[in-house]
């Protein structure tokens, strides 16, 4: 069972997803680790993200675990590599190709029939868990996502805001598993929102609905 929490880069789902699962003993699920291993994976390789055949292939043969604790792709801790600036961008166009993502979505399946998550991504509420029964859209206004992740990653706003607009663009267009909002989702803008705040409301639906 998931709780699914979803939105674009820089709209908090990270930070709440993770303090929503601690506070209801649920496990935190990083979907995007997952596909920043198949990423890093292939520039490992010399492989061309773009390469729908050859990323779809390489992604059956890792190993990929998200956590909870470091995220291992075949056994290693890649915890940190997996953020960086190339591995970043390569994420974002591996997770365009159907081959990869039907592997991903299955493996991210598996997990979930496991126990209780809290699952974050762009597509767990549409595709990987319709049947959720609390799904959460997060937004967040442009200028504030660009300022968030310019201060974790300790860069300028203006270049950060142009790299998400990338890659928003990207999951919001692409043809599988894209950036959209389930009709039976919850939306909240957290842009003037503390994580406890919005924690808070999330954990007093799952409550109402009675998954907690
Ligand atoms: O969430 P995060 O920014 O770590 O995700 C990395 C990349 O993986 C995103 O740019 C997005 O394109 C992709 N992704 C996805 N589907 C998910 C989670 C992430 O396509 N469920």
């Amino acid at each position: 069972m998931v709780i699914a929490i979803d939105g674009p880069a820089g709209a908090g789902k990270s930070s709440v997803a993770k303090a929503l699962a601690e506070r209801l003993d649920f496990t935190y699920l990083d979907s995007g680790a997952m596909y920043r291993c198949v990423a890093l994976a292939c520039l490992e390789r010399g492989l061309d993200p773009e390469d729908a055949t050859l990323t779809g292939e390489l992604a059956e043969t890792l190993e990929i675990v998200p956590g909870p604790g470091p995220v291992l792709l075949d056994g290693i801790d890649v915890s940190g590599e997996i953020r960086t600036e190339r591995v970043t961008e390569a994420a974002s166009r591996v997770s365009i190709h159907p081959e990869v993502r039907q592997v991903m979505v299955q493996a991210q399946r598996e997990l979930i029939d496991t126990g209780r998550y809290v699952a974050e991504g762009r597509d767990i509420g549409t595709v990987v868990s319709p049947d959720s029964p609390l799904k959460v859209f997060l937004t967040a206004s442009p200028e504030v996502r660009a300022e968030r992740r310019a201060l974790e990653a300790g860069e300028e706003a203006e270049s950060v805001r142009r790299s998400i607009d990338q890659r928003d663009e990207r999951d919001s267009s692409r043809e599988h598993g894209r950036l959209e909002v389930a009709p039976d989702a919850v939306e909240l803008d957290t842009s003037e929102l503390g994580i406890d705040e919005v924690v808070e409301r999330i954990a007093g639906l799952a409550a109402e609905r009675g998954i907690t």
